[in-house]
């Protein structure tokens, strides 16, 4: 599996993603009829981390091995940052070493030994050991397997029964993947499977909602702790951005092969059974109220333009006015249209008296809705007042009469102040950085959070609020 290339005017050189194959294969004897595409999937480990990455990026990603790119490939696909790092040593079996030994006379590096987090050779069951060659090397230097670096003697197991019985799923995983005998999925699909599954063992809701806690809770029976300290994949239950609860959230993010595994091991489904499955159903989405809140948005505004432009109007009159409007807002948002509203009916001439108890409840339970989607909402916190509950209601007429008690008090109530906003920033911004696999650092959490890089009060919170998350 080892490719080192000389290459002048580049100096990143890989073991486990080379690049340049193009040039290699030309420079191949004539009668070779290796191609390159084989080189990759046959001899690197593209098709172990590529596995669970959409067609596009995989392509992406095997175009920069074919004409090299450049730029180190472990980097774009997160290995430095990423909580799943390789073995930064090549690895080897005793065994299959002294039978290479007998056969050729020499041996070589396996691929399969150097997937993270694989303990064992599938073919003896003996421990893997550990050599001095750097796997991660920034010079390209030639090392053979041979007795300099390698020797026979098999090692102790010092692992328990359950924990091997673990890992080897795992290693029969990770040969599948190797093997390269799968089809691409996308990620939205991949997490719509776990949500079938986990749906079938009653994790999740009929309409796809995560039983989040749940999951966690029986995944750690599941899994020894120790088993996922070895596996670099820690659960932390007191960290609400722990890997695992983000996982199998549809968000985009990068995830590793290796942990992809262990939740397919979990789940039951061997990487082979999954690839093969094509059918999912995963979040079934709401059918009402389904239009998007911008548009929701927009129409609520000019609706209340109309009311604002013509008082005095009754509601058939306003109907005249903005048609296709009121048809639109009268079928799907129709409890704020009957909020909002104005019922003025032309002979009677005493203004309807308002029952301020009945309209308060009505307001109460639309600031408690606005408020929650404004603490849901994706992407960059924004702060909880008065202001932006009245923003996302869409009303600005009646929230704030002194009549509305409740309302009034409840908006009193969750107003943020502005440390509790910047603390639910930082952690915003940490999850975000975890989530796609960054090193996460105060000075990173800073900028993400939008602090700026240089100041002093704020980095000083940031730390308070790590020390609070990792302790
Ligand atoms: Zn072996």
């Amino acid at each position: 599996m080892h490719i080192c290339l000389d290459r002048t005017g580049f100096n990143t050189t890989s073991i486990f993603f080379p690049q340049y194959l193009q040039r290699l294969r030309k420079n191949l004897p004539p009668y070779s009829n290796v191609t390159v595409s084989e080189l990759i999937w046959n001899h690197t480990m593209f098709p172990f981390y590529t596995a669970f990455l959409s067609q596009e990026r995989s392509d992406s990603i095997h175009g920069m091995m074919v004409d090299g790119c450049g730029k180190s490939i472990e980097n774009s696909l997160g290995f430095s940052g990423g909580k799943v790092k390789p073995y930064n040593r090549l690895r080897y079996c005793p065994k299959c070493y002294a039978e290479d030994m007998d056969e050729f006379g020499e041996s070589f590096w396996r691929r399969l030994h150097q997937v993270p987090d694989v303990l064992y050779c599938p073919k003896h069951g003996v421990s893997l050991k550990s050599t001095i060659v750097p796997s991660t090397e920034k010079y390209a230097d030639y090392w053979c397997a041979d007795s300099d670096v390698c020797n026979t003697e098999v090692e102790d197991d010092i692992y328990d029964e359950r924990i091997k019985e673990l890992n080897q799923a795992y290693i029969r995983n990770a040969m599948f993947l190797m093997s390269g005998d799968y089809k691409k999925k996308e990620l939205h699909h991949i997490v719509d499977f776990y949500v079938d599954r986990l749906r079938e063992r009653g994790f999740a809701s009929a309409r796809g909602f995560i039983y989040v806690q749940d999951f966690v809770d029986e995944f750690l029976r599941f899994y020894p702790s120790d088993y996922l300290s070895l596996m670099q994949s820690d659960v932390n239950v007191n960290q609400k951005a722990n890997w695992l609860r983000l996982f199998v959230r549809n968000n985009g993010k990068n995830r590793s092969p290796l942990r992809h595994l262990l939740v397919l091991q979990f789940l039951g489904v061997s990487a082979e059974e999954f690839f093969h499955e094509q059918t999912t159903t995963g979040k079934i989405m709401a059918r009402v109220n389904h239009a998007p809140s911008f548009d929701l948005e927009q129409r609520r505004k000019a609706w209340l333009k109309i009311i604002e432009e013509n008082p005095g109007l009754n509601r058939s009159q306003l109907k005249e006015i903005g048609k296709g409007l009121h048809t639109w807002i009268y079928k799907h948002d129709r409890d704020w249209y009957e909020q909002v509203t104005p019922r003025i009916h032309k002979r009677k001439k005493r203004t309807p008296v308002i029952d301020w108890a009945k309209r308060d409840e009505e307001c109460l339970a639309l600031a408690k809705q606005a408020v929650e989607s404004i603490l849901n909402r994706e992407g960059k916190p924004i702060r909880v007042l008065p202001a932006t509950i009245r923003q996302e209601v869409g009303v600005r007429r009646w929230l704030d009469n002194p009549k509305l008690v409740r309302t009034r008090r409840f908006i009193q109530q969750v107003t943020e102040d502005i440390n509790s906003y910047r603390i639910r920033k930082i952690k915003w911004a940490i999850s975000e950085l975890e989530s796609e696999g960054l090193s996460v650092t105060v000075y990173k959490i800073q900028l993400r959070a939008g602090f700026g890089g240089n100041n002093k009060e704020m980095s000083e919170l940031v730390a308070r609020v790590m020390q609070g998350i990792y302790k």
